[in-house]
């Protein structure tokens, strides 16, 4: 009997350096490629929020339709579907056998457990996991799960000169599609409206484009000054800007790595050029933190067991979403997130910052405000970072970074404000004061 594989696309939407996929092609004999996003419906439920912003989801859907344009070169498809993955495999199962779903990891415990639920559902279904989306397989981590480095520094001291497996390239050969009547399928369709504006993105989607960008970042001599420019709150080359693909997947670590290797071969390295690697780091920290710390990603109390003092006021946080506060500086980024689904990492710090300090806001609300808009929102550098600022990470410290302070070193002209239109905030963050109540 004929083996029948699903690929399942998640977080690693691309061909090339895609171990996963290569996987598939090797145990199954027909593969189903598949990918599941469930559209919220606002007609059916107008009081829930969206997960997506609509920039965040036409990034993610584009890419996506960029694999099927790809695997349609390979004669194959992507199924996109528009419903949860349990329900996508049950529409399958009707009329299919599937032995095998193949699937990248990832250290979202959502994510896991949508893999787990699976078990239980479909018994004799075989499911296959490979570490993709990382500089390094898990069983090559000098530690285990109950013995996690307590602190970057730490991580990085016991990681940085492992051996990195060089990418993989691209399939040439791709098993068949099984014949499926996709017309009992419930996919996605109209993919192509109320699409956005391509003028209006700062970038654009996919994997091919993605490359592209890295390539060319490469050609250029940025990397030799990164370091130095890597704060900026605006200018499209004083940082990489690969989070944008790297986080659905559309690059992997593995393949910038190599890039930046040659560029150093080509131009020498420096402490900027390590300093790419560096951050690469912080991003491979915290995924396998998120995989350690499990639910508690998302509590309040975080990697800690202290709960912090801040609380949930909405006037603030609808002023700190707004782009409304009286902190111009905050405004303005706030603004440029709303607007392209991008903000430079320093930004990020400065607005997390306030929403703790200054807001003295529960930081869950702010690090959900940035998932739903981040066009490189990754679940595991998303929150790892949120509770790193508000203190609850391992180390328990808050980190809070001083308004007139980061504007006087990152916008002394404030032409960043300006460009944003941040200085139309309220006076007071909250509109009653103290002085206004009845005594
Ligand atoms: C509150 C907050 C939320 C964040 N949310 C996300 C998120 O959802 N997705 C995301 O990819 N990054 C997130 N970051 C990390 C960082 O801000 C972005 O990775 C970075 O700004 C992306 O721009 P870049 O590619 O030009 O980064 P560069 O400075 O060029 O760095 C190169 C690469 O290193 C990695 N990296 C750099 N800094 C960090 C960091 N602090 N943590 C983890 N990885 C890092 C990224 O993959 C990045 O592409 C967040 C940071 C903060 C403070």
């Amino acid at each position: 009997m004929k083996k029948l594989g699903i690929f399942l696309f998640r977080k690693d939407l691309r061909i090339n350096d895609n171990k996963a996929l290569q996987k598939a092609c090797e145990i199954a004999d027909e593969l189903l490629c598949i990918y599941c996003h469930e559209k919220e419906s606002s007609d059916l439920n107008p009081y829930k929020p969206s997960k997506m912003s609509k920039i965040r989801e036409y990034f993610t859907l584009q890419s996506a339709c960029e694999i099927d344009r790809k695997l349609t070169n390979l004669s194959q498809k992507l199924l996109i579907f528009n419903a949860s993955l349990e329900r996508s495999l049950e529409q399958i199962s009707k009329t299919l056998q599937i032995s095998y779903l193949i699937v990248s990891k990832d250290p979202g415990w959502h994510e896991n457990q949508e893999i787990n639920r699976l078990k239980y559902k479909f018994e004799n279904l075989k499911i296959i996991t490979i570490d993709n989306n990382t500089l390094f397989p898990k069983e090559k981590l000098p530690f285990d799960q109950h013995s996690f480095p307590k602190s970057f520094s730490k991580f990085r001291r016991k990681v940085e000169t492992l051996p990195i497996d060089k990418p993989s390239g691209t399939p040439t050969q791709i098993p068949p599609m099984p014949i499926i009547d996709i017309s009992k399928l419930r996919l996605l369709t109209n993919l192509h409206k109320d699409s956005i504006n391509h003028k209006d993105l700062l970038f654009l989607p996919g994997e091919a484009a993605g490359r592209k960008h890295i390539d060319e970042y490469f050609k250029t001599k940025h990397a030799s000054t990164y370091k130095e420019t890597r704060n900026a709150l605006d200018g499209r080359a004083n940082s990489t800007k690969f989070s944008i693909w790297l986080s659905i997947g559309c690059t992997s670590a593995r393949y910038i790595y190599s890039k930046l290797k040659d560029f150093e071969l080509r131009n020498g390295s420096n402490k900027s050029t390590y300093w790419i690697f560096f951050e690469l780091l912080w991003r491979e920290y915290f995924q396998w933190y998120a995989l350690h710390f499990g639910t508690k990603l998302f509590k309040f109390s975080g990697a800690t067991d202290k709960d912090p003092l801040t609380s949930y006021y909405p006037e603030r946080l609808k002023k700190w979403e707004t782009g409304s506060t009286p902190f111009p500086l905050v405004n303005a980024l706030m603004h440029e997130l709303t607007h392209t689904g991008y903000m430079s990492n320093r930004g990020r710090q400065i607005v997390a910052s306030c929403f703790v300090n200054e807001l003295q806001l529960d930081w869950r609300y702010g690090a959900s405000f940035m998932e739903k808009h981040l066009i490189d929102y990754d679940v595991a550098s998303n929150w790892g970072n949120w509770q790193s600022i508000a203190g609850v990470a391992p180390d328990g410290k808050v980190k809070h970074f001083d308004l007139k302070k980061q504007t006087a070193l990152f916008d002394p002209e404030k032409k960043f404000i300006r460009k944003w239109k941040g200085e139309s905030g309220a006076l007071n963050i909250d509109s009653v004061d103290i002085a206004d109540w009845p005594i």
